[in-house]
């Protein structure tokens, strides 16, 4: 069944519907055919025998009561001459309308002879029923009539015509046989067939459905797969691959988040710009790769220092670091900024053409506000950046915080004014 395996979902369902389709086909042209036969059966049972022993027990009901009766009626004057001979021509005329029917019915050849035979005997013994009607008409006496002759004559017809009875017969009770042999050979026949085709059927589907369910956990393994390596380009889309921290991408989605959700809470929202001391003389001193060892510790202080899940730090771009904190107070920012620079420093990375500090540092400017609805995205950072750059020109290697906005707007409006 592998060749099911390899077809596709469609091919495989058009397979078990051809599969289907034919089996019905094979049921069907085999009860079509058995169906036929048992109706030739049952048409020679019924036209071959049993309507043609009718019209044989008719004739002879005829011959006893329509015809020989008569005889003794008008014998005994209870019936007029004229009454017989219209009755004994009517009873004839419907001896040989049945007898034309009866012979008109399918013979075999070993009966033609016989047939023949008694069709010979009847119109015979017609005759002498049309002569005494006759004579009855002639006004004859008809007691003359010799009942010996009479009674003869109906017990040979009798006789001829009972011989063709039994035979008749004996050919219905060989056609029901033939009937039911058939009927039995039929049911049989279709049974096997209905069993063969059920269970053919029932091998097929499972074979089509399992491999189906094969391909839909293939399907369901790859799809996982797929979600696993989505999840992990869009982590890796939103990460900095030399800190291994969130970068500019990512910043800018969790800023406007958290912006919007300290504005609706009404609750403190800090950011930090952060950037180290004379990193170009650092560059220049120990190289490129010291450089990057240098931002990769910077990196790890940061993500060390602040671990609570609602601290957010960012790698903004070359030495630049960028840290969101939410539900925290100036002080507490204040705090944080201060271990920051210690921990930096602590790292002791030497640093001898820096003009602060004999190891590694930063400057780091801070703004801590409550959020409302006055506060802008652009405020937030443009007030950082300025805290950032008096806090390099107050000397380096410290921060500066501020909870004032409106310093910032009042200049830009005082600018725009200008
Ligand atoms: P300041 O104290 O005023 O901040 O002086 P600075 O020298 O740090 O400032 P500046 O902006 O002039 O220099 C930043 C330097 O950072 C320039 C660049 O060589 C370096 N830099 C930026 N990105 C990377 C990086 O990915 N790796 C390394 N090794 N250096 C970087
Ligand atoms: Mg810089
Ligand atoms: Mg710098």
């Amino acid at each position: 069944m592998h060749f099911i395996e390899a077809l596709r979902l469609k091919s495989k369902l058009f397979f078990l519907f051809l599969f289907i389709t034919l089996g019905l086909i094979i049921i069907g042209i085999l009860g079509g055919t058995n169906t036929s036969s048992m109706k030739k059966n049952l048409d020679a049972l019924y036209f071959g025998s049993l309507v043609p022993v009718t019209e044989l027990n008719d004739i002879l009901q005829t011959y006893h009561n329509g015809l020989a009766n008569n005889i003794y009626l008008v014998r005994d004057l209870h019936m007029s001459p004229s009454e017989f001979a219209s009755k004994t021509q009517n009873a004839t005329f419907k001896i040989n309308n049945l007898w034309e029917s009866y012979e008109n019915h399918f013979k075999r050849d070993n009966e033609l002879q016989y047939v023949e035979y008694t069709a010979h005997e009847i119109e015979e013994i017609n005759n002498y029923f049309t002569r005494l009607s006759n004579a009855a008409i002639d006004g004859k006496d008809m007691r003359r009539v010799s009942l010996s002759t009479l009674e003869y004559k109906i017990s040979h017809i009798h006789s001829v015509i009972q011989k063709l009875i039994n035979y008749e017969v004996k050919i219905a009770q060989h056609e029901r046989r033939n009937f039911l042999d058939t009927y039995h050979q039929t049911m049989m026949q279709l049974a096997i067939i209905l069993t063969i085709v059920i269970i053919s059927l029932m091998l097929v589907s499972y074979f089509v459905f399992r491999s189906i369910q094969k391909d839909q956990s293939r399907l369901e393994i790859a799809t996982k797969r797929l979600k696993i390596a989505n999840k992990k380009l869009e982590s890796a889309s939103y990460t900095d691959s030399l800190t291994s921290l969130h970068n500019r991408r990512y910043f800018n989605i969790v800023y406007d988040r958290e912006l919007k959700r300290a504005k609706r809470e009404k609750s403190y929202i800090t950011f930090m710009m952060l950037d180290i001391d004379y990193f170009k003389q650092f560059n220049d001193t120990y190289g490129h790769i010291e450089g990057d060892f240098a931002l990769k510790s910077v990196a790890e202080v940061l993500s060390h220092t602040l671990k609570r899940p609602t601290d957010f730090v960012f790698r903004l771009g070359g030495e630049e670091f960028g840290v969101l904190l939410t539900h925290t107070d100036e002080s507490n920012s204040a705090k944080l900024a201060r271990d920051i620079c210690a921990a930096v420093k602590a790292r002791e990375i030497k640093h001898e053409a820096s003009k602060v500090a004999e190891y590694l540092s930063i400057s780091i400017g801070v703004v801590c506000c409550i959020a409302d609805d006055a506060l802008s995205e652009e405020i937030l950072l443009s007030r950082s950046d300025e805290m950032l750059y008096q806090a390099k020109n107050n000397g380096r290697d410290g921060y500066i915080i501020t909870s004032n906005i409106s310093e910032f707007q009042t200049r830009t409006r005082e600018e725009a004014s200008a």
